[in-house]
């Protein structure tokens, strides 16, 4: 069977935003059989659109549609599916009552023109949509369909996992299900990981094994994907595959699917009755910042001190002014200093020292010291990035975090 994309939105036809939702949904059509033979753009324009639709009837099975079901006057697709099948537009209350509850729920009353989105084509199945406001819909004709769902990113792929994949894979007759899991690293290379795994990749059929770089910085996530009849042994078939790869890169592995490393490292802490200071100089006050959001913060971090001002600093945390003649406040011993200093002011078991310089120049490099100060020692590093190197910031934030995790890890380690 035949299969067909069309994006409507004129700001994709203008390149203003990128067309992400195609590329999402071609490949989930991959995992259902059918076979994409077009994928279309076209604007919020009522005859251009049903141009596109006319066409692709004739020569796709299933035609799915992202965009333009929202409740202004260019929103069109409701109109168009409606002309090129030949159905009228019938109100569903049901569907207005659960749009008038989504504005509810945020403490918005619903404009007018919302209640445009109440109306599918007659005889369509509607898909419900409890994560936005603007319904989908299925229109079945002869062996195929046309599917309207939402032009938002999240609502789109809330509509195509819940709904369309699912109804697509009883058309297809497919009796598999198939079931994603998700392992993420942090602190070794896409080429290291692929150089350890390299032979489960390459073997990998049933669960299938792809790795994927750059999605959050630093982290490498190991995707297993596997096929079955049942989502319990497709699940047994990814956990056999997962305790593989956990012998091979278990230090590696700080969480699995929807986890977060902040989530990770913030549960740690909590577990732990650490209580933990920082004195951040660097770019900002991003470590700080991070911590701060986590929950339940307030049981974990005591103090966090941002400084710009050696002066300040020695004053405050009652270091001798030595320690700043000769960088202010940069380089390993200031770092040391600071993090053992507020560590001091704020009684707290852990400390973390960061101090920094952005490269403003080709010919320099981004500099930071960090430094991990516990009840027996001080210990830091330097670390260098090249000035071209992007997200300097957000990498210097997960190294910081990455100290603490490691200490908690490695006490628990001690203790059992
Ligand atoms: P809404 O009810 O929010 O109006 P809609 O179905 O009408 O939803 P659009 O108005 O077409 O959707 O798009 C809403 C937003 O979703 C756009 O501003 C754009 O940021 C994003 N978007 C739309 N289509 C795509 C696409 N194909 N790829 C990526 N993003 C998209
Ligand atoms: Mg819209």
């Amino acid at each position: 069977m035949k299969a067909e994309i069309i994006a409507v939105g004129t700001e994709l036809l203008l390149g203003q935003i990128v067309d992400t939702n195609s590329a999402y949904m071609a490949q989930q059509l991959t995992t259902v059989g059918l076979d994409l033979h077009f994928k279309a753009t076209v604007g919020d324009n009522l005859e251009r659109l049903k141009n596109t639709l006319q066409t692709a009837l004739r020569r796709s099975d299933f035609i799915l549609l992202t965009g333009g079901l929202g409740p202004t006057l260019d929103d069109l697709t409701r109109e168009a599916v409606a002309e090129v099948t030949g159905k009228k537009l019938i109100f569903h209350p049901y569907l207005n009552d659960q749009i008038e509850n989504f504005f509810k729920r945020l403490g918005r009353s619903m404009s007018a023109n919302n209640r445009k989105q109440a109306y599918i084509p007659e005889g369509a199945i509607p898909i419900e949509n409890p994560v936005g406001t603007a319904p989908g819909f299925i229109v079945q004709i002869s062996d195929g369909a046309v599917i309207a769902v939402p032009g938002v990113p999240h609502e789109m792929r809330y509509f195509m996992d819940q709904s369309v994949l699912p109804y697509l894979r009883r058309k297809m007759g497919i009796q598999e299900v198939i079931v994603s899991r998700v392992l993420k690293l942090f602190g070794l290379g896409e080429s290291m990981v692929d150089e350890r795994i390299k032979d489960l990749i390459t073997a990998g059929e049933n669960p299938t094994i792809g790795l994927l770089a750059h999605t959050q910085i630093g982290e490498i996530h190991i995707r297993l994907t596997a096929k079955a009849g049942q989502t319990d042994r497709a699940q047994e078939l990814n956990a056999r595959l997962e305790n593989k790869i956990r012998e091979r890169l278990e230090e590696y592995i700080f969480g699995t699917d929807d986890e977060t490393y902040e989530g990770v490292t913030g549960s740690l802490l909590r577990q732990s009755h650490l209580r933990l200071a920082v004195a951040e100089t660097a770019f900002g006050t991003s470590v700080i910042q991070t911590l701060k959001a986590l929950d339940g913060s307030e049981q974990f971090l005591s103090l966090g001190l941002t400084l710009s001002n050696a002066e300040a600093a020695q004053k405050l945390l009652n270091l001798p002014g030595r320690i700043f003649q000769n960088q202010g406040l940069l380089g390993l011993e200031a770092t040391k200093a600071l993090a053992e200093g507020v560590r001091q002011l704020a009684g707290a078991n852990l400390a973390l020292g960061i101090t920094g310089r952005a490269a403003k120049e080709k010919s320099e490099d981004h500099l930071i010291y960090m430094a991990l100060a516990r009840p027996q020692a001080t210990e830091g590093f330097e670390q260098r990035w090249p000035h071209a190197m992007r997200y300097v910031e957000n990498r210097m934030t997960k190294m910081a975090l990455a100290q603490v995790r490691r200490f908690i890890l490695e006490s628990r380690n001690q203790e059992g």
